[in-house]
């Protein structure tokens, strides 16, 4: 399964203590990640990982494009709901893409619990087998 990972500042502890507390469960999958969402979970977990640009360099827009092939099962985006950010319009573009194609996306760190917990059992798995 490829997972996107991409965290806003103010949430890249969270990202960082979900992944180890999950390290087990991701290291099964392809990991992609924006530049320092994907620096800091690399250092804190040792897991491997695809880094693209940062965000705010069109990172985001990185992992909209594979989203548009058809290349990402699952994101994991923790966003920061109380500020905005200059490229906020690529993160709706993003968002917009996941729903055209249907792929699973955790905004918050509840919604990650499930969608990490619905991943280590197999929930997920038929995305593997409609891609190929
Ligand atoms: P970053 O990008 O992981 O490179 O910080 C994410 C973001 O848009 O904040």
């Amino acid at each position: 399964m490829n997972i996107a990972l991409i965290a806003h500042d103010s949430k890249k502890e969270l990202m960082v203590q979900f992944c180890i507390a999950y390290c087990g469960v991701l290291s099964r999958h392809n990991l992609c990640a924006t530049g320092t969402t994907g620096k800091l979970v690399a250092e804190a977990t040792g897991l491997n990982i695809q880094r693209y640009l940062s965000g705010s360099q069109g990172g985001d827009q990185q992992i909209a494009a594979r989203i548009s092939c058809n290349e990402i099962d699952v994101l994991f985006f923790f966003r920061d709901p109380l500020s905005a950010k200059a490229h906020e319009p690529n993160e709706m573009t993003l968002l917009r893409l996941s729903d055209v194609h249907n792929i699973p996306v955790a905004t918050n760190i509840a919604t990650g619990e499930a969608l990490i917990h619905a991943l280590e059992r197999g929930d997920l798995d038929w995305r593997d087998i409609v891609r190929t």
